[in-house]
């Protein structure tokens, strides 16, 4: 009844975090602020729950317009970015989906369940991307989708606007450029939206994971296309006047945001000071670290009650790689004190 293939692959790992500090999926620590509960509380409350939600979302559409520059009918919402990624990879015209590797694990995963050709490009070791050889292997593979973390998963790095611009300028298909951190970044690639190129956005990293709200910015002709793989009442209604009341206090997560990139950066300053790791560039709410012996380091972390991620693998790009968000400034120091112990 079920596909071999899928039998085969082993299911997407939540692990467990009970109980334990988690500086592993990126999430924003810090919490609604009291003042925002009950009103928001009070307006679910009167929620019609009885009804469908609003299938259409032209009000949600519009503010999100609104606040991106863009027109109500170059908005496309999923639940979460991930759902906006099932639509394009469903929606894509035949040849294969470009990825750098390592990036964000979705495109791939999603792109197999689907039964479609993948075609990644090693990154650098230092995980630049080299933009010509990407651009030959999408010609190559005659890629109709390309998918570009700005910044990148799990690496952290942005890709420089030079090679996005030759990149869009030379790619035939669809360069989708996934802006998930884009509030912990120094810029945005929103200016290049265009025939060929589209823009993901999420509100999972600035506060609001429990929500699952994404959307995709692009051309009004695509999005009316994409729109039709998209399932009819996908945003709940309760999602729904979530994301309007938080769009009128945008400012609480931009503030919470501002404060996170500060906390980078004195993580990444205590860090840099230890001799025995290695910590890259990150514009992104985490950072990525090489230690001489990952998998102990994730193991005695997490005996400290300390969860991240870990990204070890023997002989790949991200050999000895850990990843950790930025937490409250009690967690990072908590995480700062826990690894000079182990390392
Ligand atoms: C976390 C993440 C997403 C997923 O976001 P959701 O909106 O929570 O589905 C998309 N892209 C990248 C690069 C991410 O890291």
């Amino acid at each position: 009844m079920i596909r071999n293939d899928i039998r085969a692959i082993s299911a997407y790992h939540v692990p467990d975090s009970d109980g334990l500090i988690k500086l592993d999926a990126m999430e924003n620590p810090y919490p609604l602020p009291e003042n925002l509960r009950s009103e928001w509380a009070r307006l679910l409350g009167a929620s019609d729950i009885n009804r469908y939600p609003d299938a259409d979302m032209l009000d949600l559409r519009q503010r999100i317009a609104e606040r991106e520059g863009v027109n109500a009918d170059q908005v496309l919402i999923g639940n979460g970015s991930d759902e906006i990624i099932q639509m394009l990879i469903m929606a894509a015209d035949q040849g294969a989906c470009a990825v750098p590797k390592p990036t964000f694990v979705m495109y791939e995963n999603i792109a197999r369940w689907l039964k479609r050709p993948v075609a990644s490009l090693p990154l650098k070791p230092d995980f630049s991307l080299d933009a010509m050889a990407f651009l030959n292997m999408c010609a190559r593979e005659k890629a109709s989708l390309a998918f570009l973390a700005c910044p990148n998963n799990p690496t952290g790095n942005m890709w420089p606007r030079e090679d996005i611009q030759k990149i869009t300028e030379n790619f035939r298909g669809l360069l989708v450029i996934d802006e998930a951190y884009g509030p912990f970044a120094e810029q945005t690639y929103s200016d290049m939206i265009g025939r060929n190129v589209m823009l993901l956005r999420t509100f999972s990293k600035l506060g609001m994971a429990g929500l699952r709200l994404g959307y995709a910015l692009g051309d009004a002709e695509i999005i009316a296309d994409l729109n039709k793989v998209r399932l009819p009442y996908n945003i709940n209604s309760l999602t729904q006047i979530s994301v309007c009341f938080f769009l009128d206090h945008y400012e609480v997560f931009e503030e919470q945001a501002k404060k996170i990139c500060g906390e980078r950066e004195r993580m990444r300053a205590a860090l840099t000071g230890l001799t025995k790791v290695e910590v890259f560039p990150s514009q992104a709410n985490f950072l990525l670290l090489r230690v001489a012996k990952a998998d102990a380091v994730f193991a005695g972390l997490k005996d400290a009650g300390i969860l991240i991620k870990n990204l070890h693998a023997k002989g790949s790009l991200l050999e000895n790689c850990l990843r950790v968000t930025i937490g409250l400034p009690e967690e990072n120091d908590r995480f700062i004190n826990a690894l000079k112990e182990l390392i």
